[in-house]
């Protein structure tokens, strides 16, 4: 069993005196115990965050830089390893983890690494001629952060990656689904160089210890990635304190073909896109909108290739799509699927859960749902993808805008102007053009609309991790200054 807990630089039991079995959900073995935290943790960790934000905020920045550097190589050391227990734990095929979450996350601690050295604020100048502005860049103090279980390591990483090379310390929720790599990753940044207290996690539930976290007067910051529905949770308790709240949420990404696009490649490009992950991503094709000159070809098209996807044991490098995070998740997609059936849509491949142990659900394609059904407008968070004809540009830009996300989108075509208007006018964090899915670190993650706000990777993260002060500095000398007249009447030097 482990602890479950890394506070203030060492493993720890939780105080719940609970224990949580995390499942393989391939074949529902138990891959590791870990204990539960309590409220007594979250205060443990939130002061030894606290206690460690003022050295770790003074240091020099190519301090911080050298603690990530060093981050990043031992995770490629043990970067099997992490695949491994990804896959294990999450259910992911291990080709997704070896060639995506784990690269991935190295790749991202190597940019704040950099990035960490390139944190400055504006340059200065005399404005009024009188004074020196300049503007400083600060972190904020304790970010509190929650991630979800899709990507356990990657999400991890794109919260405590910018906190902690702006100089913030941080208090990190795995999901309890899913905390085992988040686990492996504090050992490694303890290894690392980072500073006791500089990064600690909690394994806990949400309703308890993430809202405790959210909550505690210390933590100046939530950063938090999950659904819309626990969204709007964590922003009105960070609300009541008036804390800054950077929430990466929900998505329902549209796929536009438009009717000059190459089918071949759009065919390919949403299976990729509708399956990555078992369909488990926030920015997973899942409303495929398509020119009514195209679409029997393309409902032909994906179904065939989804009719081919091997579903199987994710530790087999050989398996294309892996099993659905838990029985639940199963029984929620299970459930949507056929009530967008009973509601009038067609199946045109999939829709059941195949004879297999574990939360397997086979890749399900749908027609003749309407715009307005649950299918079509709510997450499901599984492998399945709706397509809808559209008529004219205008129509399908609409239908991509109309449900209340905002992630990310695609529109497929050969024309340039198509797609450059094409990406101006959807109201999206992300718009691809004939691709879905790719991302860099270097590239702003975040929503628009209920799919949250702020951004995850890239410089532009650093805004929500820092706040900017201005700094202004007397240059004249002068101990009556003019100004104070407007204040008070005292006379001049001279009179
Ligand atoms: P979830 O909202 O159920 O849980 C996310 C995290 O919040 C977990 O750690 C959970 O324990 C915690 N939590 C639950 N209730 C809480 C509460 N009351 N207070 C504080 N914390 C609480 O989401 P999930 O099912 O783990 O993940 C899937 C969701 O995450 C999907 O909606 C997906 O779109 C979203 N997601 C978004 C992004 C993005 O970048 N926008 C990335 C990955 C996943």
């Amino acid at each position: 069993m482990l602890p479950g807990q890394w506070i203030d630089g060492r493993p720890a039991e939780g105080g719940s005196g609970h224990v949580l079995e995390v499942a393989n959900p391939a074949d529902g073995t138990t891959v590791e115990s870990v204990t539960l935290a309590n409220g007594a943790d979250v205060a443990d960790a939130v002061a030894a965050a606290r206690a460690a934000f003022r050295q770790w905020s003074q240091v020099p920045p190519v301090v911080r830089s050298d603690a990530l550097l060093a981050l990043a190589e031992r995770m490629k050391d043990r970067a099997d390893e992490y695949a491994r227990v990804e896959t294990a734990q999450t259910g992911k095929p291990i080709r997704l983890s070896t060639g995506f979450d784990v690269p991935g996350s190295v790749d991202n601690t190597l940019f704040f690494a950099g990035a960490a050295r390139h944190l400055q604020g504006t340059a200065a100048a005399e404005w009024d001629g009188d004074h020196t502005s300049t503007v400083r860049r600060e972190p904020i103090g304790v970010v509190g952060s929650i991630a979800p279980w899709n990507y356990p390591l990657q999400m991890a990483m794109w919260k405590m990656l910018p906190a902690v090379a702006a100089g913030n310390t941080v208090v990190l929720k795995p999901s309890e689904l899913t905390p085992l790599t988040t686990l492996m990753l504090a050992e490694d940044a303890s290894a690392a160089g980072l500073p006791d207290g500089v990064f600690n996690v909690l394994t806990g539930t949400g309703p308890d210890v993430g809202e405790a976290i959210v909550a505690h007067p210390d933590v100046r910051m939530v950063s938090f990635t999950g659904s819309t529905r626990v969204g709007h949770r964590v922003a009105e308790i960070a609300a009541g304190q008036l804390k800054r709240a950077h929430l990466e949420l929900g998505g329902k990404a549209p796929f536009v073909v438009f009717p000059d696009a190459d089918l071949a490649a759009a065919v390919q490009g949403a299976v990729a896109g509708a399956l990555i992950n078992t369909g488990q991503d926030c920015t997973a094709a899942t409303r495929a909108y398509v020119h009514h000159s195209l679409f029997d070809e393309f409902v032909s098209g994906v179904a065939r290739v989804m009719d081919g996807v091997r579903l199987g044991d994710p530790a087999d490098p050989a398996t294309d799509l892996g099993p659905l995070i838990s029985p639940s998740q199963r029984e929620k997609v299970t459930a949507m699927v056929e009530r967008a059936v009973a509601g009038g849509a067609t199946l045109a491949c999939g829709g059941f859960a195949p004879d297999l142990p574990g939360c397997f659900y086979r890749p399900t394609l749908l027609t003749g749902a309407r715009q307005d059904s649950e299918i079509v407008q709510e997450e499901v968070f599984g492998p399945v993808l709706v397509v809808l004809p559209f008529e004219s540009d205008d129509e399908a830009i609409r239908l991509a805008n109309d449900t209340r996300y905002g992630l990310a989108a695609s529109a497929w075509t050969s024309d340039v102007r198509r797609a450059h208007r094409a990406s101006r006018e959807i109201e999206a964090g992300c718009v691809w053009i004939n691709d879905h899915i790719p991302i860099v670190s270097e590239m702003p993650h975040g929503g628009y609309k209920q799919s949250g706000m702020g951004k995850d990777m890239s410089q532009y993260s650093f805004d929500e991790y820092t706040q900017v002060k201005h700094v202004s500095v007397d240059i004249t000398g002068v101990a009556n200054k003019e100004w104070h007249r407007t204040i008070y009447s005292n006379p001049r030097p001279d009179q």
